[in-house]
């Protein structure tokens, strides 16, 4: 199947309000415009030298989304056009995020990653801290970031209850999260999760992004991980 076919296949099966993330890490711009040339206009990314290439590259209506592990030092090239960070999973990463929005006189959507999944990982917030993740000061101080939602990745594995179990983790947590600091806006109202082997128990879930890339693309080639 083409990736025109996929796509329209995927899209076929989400639910109404269930956006899809075109993953399209390590894939060509020949590939991304066939997704595009089929109607799709969101894509993520994980390594930020490979999106600065797509961006310069491929159409300006395309909406990036950052998916990946982000480096504080690099964020001031992503600043400029980045539609969504999924991954923002630290205040330091917070704070650096709000300084170059600001500098960009422009609010920077971001996600608040949150480790969810069995492996060990250095990555997201820990759940047990959501009741103390922010201060009014902080949230005051942090302007530039508009707080849109929640993000997480479950365990790599084949067991369905495990998965179901930290997908509605995630759920639970986005609705604590919301109710503790972001009650009195609209914006905070996403849950990116679910990937190509798991978004179907996301949606199960409460899932309103859904990051898909190989069902999408075909398998990556080549790894790309952190
Ligand atoms: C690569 C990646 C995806 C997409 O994975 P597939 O299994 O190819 O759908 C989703 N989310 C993140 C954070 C990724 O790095």
């Amino acid at each position: 199947m083409s990736i025109g076919e996929n796509l329209k296949k995927i899209l076929s099966s989400l639910p109404l309000g269930v956006q899809l993330i075109a993953v399209s890490k390590t894939k060509s711009n020949e590939d991304i415009m066939e997704a595009y040339n089929a109607g799709q206009r969101i894509f993520g990314e994980n390594k930020v030298q490979e999106l600065l290439q797509k961006w310069e590259s491929l159409p300006k209506d395309i909406e990036w989304h950052f998916i990946g592990h982000l480096q504080s030092n690099k964020v001031k090239f992503i600043a400029p056009f980045i539609s969504m960070i999924h991954a923002a999973d630290s205040h330091k990463i917070l704070k650096t995020i709000n300084e170059e929005a600001k500098r960009q006189g422009r609010k920077i959507p971001c996600l608040l990653q949150f480790h969810i999944a069995s492996e060990e990982s250095k990555f997201g917030f820990r759940p047990e801290d959501v009741e103390h993740l922010f201060t009014d000061i902080m949230l005051e101080e942090l302007k530039y970031i508009t707080f849109s939602g929640v993000m997480g990745m479950a365990t790599y594995t084949d067991n369905t209850v495990l998965i179901n179990h930290e997908f509605s983790k995630l759920n639970n947590l986005f609705q604590i999260t919301k109710e503790y600091y972001f009650s009195s806006t609209e914006d905070f109202r996403e849950i990116s999760m679910g990937m190509s082997d798991d978004y179907i128990l996301a949606i199960q879930n409460g899932s309103t992004m859904v990051r898909i890339g190989s069902t999408l693309f075909g398998k990556r080639l080549y790894l790309n991980e952190e």
